[in-house]
């Protein structure tokens, strides 16, 4: 019997989390596979934050809560925004949700009519062709490479834009490339958006934090976007809070109301207790975030160096969040001792999870075939490691051109 909805058949399965999945299989089978294909901070939750959590539920913060968000922590987020991005938002303007990525999907859904042109530059997380997918909008996509870091022009941009544009989604520190756009680069497309009004921005600012350029400019701080930028953003990355599932939408108010209806329909408010811990991460200590961002970009130094060593490998230095984005064409039409051929970016990265027991993820899974990404987000050890092997894997094909 066909019983899967042609809406659900059409979705692809997400590659970070598959990978992650099938590298933790590997472990439980007895196989020392060192993961860099999740995204994720290594490190615990801060203990004030946990804290936090654990005097919610003694005070009896165990039932529904509010769809978008307690009061408190939306009062919290807005204190953020406005202390660390200059942006006045009103607490009625936020929707917390189940993570960033159900705020950017909410946010989708709720903006976009099927038929609706999205511009996504690729790469691109994973996540985003997916999310327009099931809204029946119509993705566009504007390819760049590691020539340019991975960043959008505004001529090609303003060449994107048709009258059926609805949104642009846009994320710096970009996943799954590092590449951080200077003040001056968002303004410049800031500049070409101001003359399309009917264009939303949907700001992904969940690595604003993992950022080594000591300066951040949310998309909403722009000159000539006022009241079209939905700012995204959440605990996972910078308080290494993945598990709790907190994120949230700041937006223009009617785009915030139907964000909370569609939410309040099939999900209601998050879990009580990890809002209360993202309210103690917004309002406490903020040494932590500075302490582990410190330790991410020690090992980014780290693995550009020992990535920069293996022949072949294009490499760019990462200006934020914890990915490496290495060029790998020349291994591609090359095969394996044994005979297997290596065709394609996604063959590479099984070679790499099945021979060299480092799990990775293709770059064609954020629509840019021709590279592999490496989540550093691990010890020093680890990354020592799986970049030996990784060398030591790619030293053993045959046929690499160059
Ligand atoms: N956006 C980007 C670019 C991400 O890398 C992630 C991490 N999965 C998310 C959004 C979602 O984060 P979360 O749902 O954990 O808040
Ligand atoms: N952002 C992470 C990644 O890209 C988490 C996994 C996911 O939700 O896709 O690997």
């Amino acid at each position: 019997m066909d019983c899967i909805s042609k809406r659900v058949a059409a979705l692809a399965v997400s590659q970070t989390l598959a990978m992650s999945q099938r590298s933790q299989e590997l472990r439980a089978a007895g196989v020392d596979v060192i993961n860099l294909s999740v995204g994720e901070p290594d490190f615990d939750t801060p203990a004030h934050i946990k804290e936090a959590a654990k005097k919610a539920i003694d005070d009896n913060f165990t039932r529904y809560t509010p769809v978008p968000g307690y009061m408190t922590l939306r009062q919290a987020i807005a204190d953020k925004l406005s202390r660390e991005n200059g942006l006045h938002f009103d607490p009625a303007q936020i929707v917390v949700g189940n993570g960033a990525k159900q705020e950017l999907c909410n946010v989708i859904l709720a903006t976009v009519n099927p038929g609706d042109e999205v511009i996504i530059p690729t790469p691109a997380w994973v996540s985003y062709v997916e999310m327009v997918k099931l809204a029946e909008g119509h993705v566009v996509e504007l390819p760049t490479g590691i020539d340019t870091d991975f960043k959008l022009s505004p001529e090609r941009l303003e060449a994107a834009i048709t009258p059926r544009t609805r949104m642009i989604m846009f994320c710096s520190p970009s996943n799954p490339t590092g590449s951080v756009y200077t003040r001056a680069e968002l303004e410049a497309l800031a500049e070409v958006l101001a003359r399309h009004p009917h264009v939303l921005v949907l700001a992904d600012e969940i690595y604003e934090h993992i950022n080594y350029t000591g300066t951040f400019t949310s998309m909403a701080s722009l000159p000539g976007l006022e009241g079209r930028v939905i700012v995204i953003n959440g605990v996972s990355k910078a308080y290494a809070m993945t598990g709790w599932r907190i994120g949230y939408c700041a937006a223009p108010l009617p785009i915030a109301k139907a964000v909370s209806k569609l939410q309040g329909q099939y999900t209601s408010g998050v879990s009580s207790i990890a809002q209360k811990a993202a309210e103690a991460a917004y309002t406490g200590p903020q040494q932590c975030v500075a302490d582990m961002r410190e330790a991410f970009r020690r090992r980014r130094d780290l693995v550009v160096e020992l990535a920069r060593r293996i022949p072949g490998l294009k490499v760019n230095e990462p200006q934020g969040a914890f990915y490496l984005f290495p060029e790998v064409s020349s291994y591609l039409g090359t095969r394996t001792p044994d005979g297997r051929a290596i065709d394609t970016d996604t063959d590479l990265a099984m070679y790499l999870l099945d021979d060299a027991h480092v799990a990775t993820v293709a770059g064609s899974a954020f629509g840019t075939p021709g590279y592999i990404r490496f989540s550093y987000a691990t010890s020093d050890d680890n990354l020592r490691e799986a970049m030996r092997r990784i060398a030591e894997a790619l030293g053993r094909l045959e046929g690499r051109k160059g």
